[in-house]
């Protein structure tokens, strides 16, 4: 198994308290990997430090084999990331946020954007503030896509959806993943929602990583720990 994720007592503190400590991951590539915990677990804070949107506090992130804090330029060239949530993109026309998205990566595919958008029935034109939150969700996976990521961090892109939005994209989302061969690593608070569609799985709690492996062998220890529902 060759890792597209490594991390080695990574930590990031805010003033005197830990958000994240002493994290040691290796999260294996090709997978679709659940990062779960509840509020304030970590859980953004550690898909934050693997991007570089956040420098550690302490030890070390590395992407694709390339062992740099916050991961290398080249190997972040190769991540597409969807923030939790993301009012800027409001404010913006769909065919803005291409434009950006275009001038901003080198590697990006706009037909492939286009046809994403087009085929969701999407007008170019919309003000995205204007598209229903699983729209929105969809026009956010569409723009991480278009960099032609290898690997896809999504950070609870589920959670302000209905029940039916969030079906779709997690339909949308698998579909893609089979397509294109991703690593996915995206967040919840809720175990039951993702247990059906990952492989691999990353428990946090109070800045800490309380269980991490394959999804099969941990299931029955982590509905012990979370009860029938799997809800955190
Ligand atoms: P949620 O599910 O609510 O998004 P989370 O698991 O993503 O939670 P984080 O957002 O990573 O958790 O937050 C972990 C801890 O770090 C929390 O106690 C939070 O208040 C704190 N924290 C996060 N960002 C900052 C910041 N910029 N400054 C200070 N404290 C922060």
């Amino acid at each position: 198994m060759s890792a597209a994720i490594v991390t080695r007592e990574l930590g990031k503190r805010y003033r005197s308290r830990w958000a994240l400590r002493d994290c040691d991951l290796e999260l294996p590539a090709g997978a679709v990997i659940a990062l779960v915990g509840p509020n304030g677990a970590g859980k953004t804070t550690l898909l934050q430090l693997l991007v570089g949107l956040q420098q550690p506090s302490a030890g070390s992130v590395s992407l694709f084999g390339r062992p740099e804090p916050g991961g290398s330029a080249q190997a972040l060239a190769q991540v597409g990331y969807v923030a939790q949530d993301h009012p800027i993109y409001r404010r913006f026309r769909v065919s803005e946020l291409l434009h950006l998205g275009r001038s901003l990566n080198p590697g990006w595919d706009q037909d492939l954007a286009e046809r994403r958008i087009e085929e969701l029935g999407i007008p170019l034109r919309q003000r995205t503030g204007r598209l229903s939150g699983g729209q929105q969700a969809q026009v956010a996976l569409a723009l991480a896509l278009a960099k032609r990521p290898k690997l896809l961090i999504l950070d609870e892109p589920v959670a302000s959806l209905d029940p039916l939005a969030r079906r779709e994209f997690l339909q949308v989302l698998m579909a893609t993943v089979v397509d294109e061969g991703l690593t996915v690593l995206l967040s919840s608070h809720n175990v039951a929602e993702l247990e059906r569609v990952c492989d691999h799985l990353v428990v946090v709690a109070d800045g800490r990583v309380q269980l991490a492996g394959d999804v099969e062998a941990l299931l029955g220890e982590h509905r012990v720990l979370t009860g029938p529902s799997g809800g955190l």
